[in-house]
């Protein structure tokens, strides 16, 4: 009898570890995972949950998993005037970026590192544009003592918000994000950090996102 308990026991424990060694394995792939879920809803354009510690928590958990944000806002404060209007077809109307409030400040911060692309007049509007490794920043008006090929870094000051532009006159800017076919992604969608000013409202849909991410709703101030 006594040996079939421990027996029995050498069971459940062999078990136990097999488990525990299984959830090693796997506790870099959840923590990517958490990371990719929490950026989701720290970057949402309307996030939708139902408390601002929650933010706060993901927010620090975010931190801790050295999660990072694809990009960084490239003015300080950010204030989003006009938000990405997506076309619903490329030669269609819309707004191909965000126009971000540059009344306190006009440096331009590179939002990610890459090289300088273009720098120059285009239609008669003062563009300078970024290559990062994958998709393009773009930036009207703007005016940038750098050169095509300069290399540039993350959150340096690459230009000033200042020239031409049909977007924006000088309190904002357009800020524009492509990928090499031609298709324009969300700014907002790709930055994670920021302030979230909390408002708890009543529980409505601000857009989309809400449907998936719960049914309550809050306002935020953007900030990096
Ligand atoms: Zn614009």
């Amino acid at each position: 009898m006594r040996n079939a308990v421990e027996k029995n026991m050498k069971a459940w424990r062999r078990k136990v570890w097999q488990m525990l060694r299984r959830l090693e394995e796997r506790r870099e792939s959840i923590a990517k995972l958490i990371c990719v879920m929490l950026l989701m809803i720290c970057s949402s354009a309307a996030i939708t949950v139902a408390s601002p510690l929650f933010v706060q928590h993901a927010q620090a958990v975010n931190a801790h998993l050295g999660c990072r944000a694809l990009m960084v806002w490239p003015v300080q404060n950010p204030k989003v005037i006009a938000p990405f209007d997506k076309p619903e077809q490329p030669w269609l109307a819309g707004h191909r970026g965000v126009d971000l409030s540059v009344a306190d400040n006009k440096d331009i911060r590179a939002p990610d590192d890459g090289v300088i692309r273009f720098v120059g007049i285009v239609a008669g509007k003062s563009v300078v544009s970024i290559q990062h490794t994958a998709v393009i920043s773009t930036f009207e008006p703007a005016t940038t003592p750098l050169s095509v090929g300069d290399p540039v870094t993350r959150g340096q000051i690459i230009a000033y918000a200042e020239g031409e532009s049909d977007h924006c006159s000088d309190q904002c800017i357009h800020w524009g994000v492509r990928n090499g076919k031609q298709q324009y992604l969300d700014p907002e969608s790709l930055t994670a950090r920021r302030t979230v000013v909390l408002k708890p409202v009543r529980f409505y849909a601000i857009n989309d996102h809400s449907s998936v991410l719960g049914k309550a709703a809050f306002s935020s101030m953007l900030a990096e």
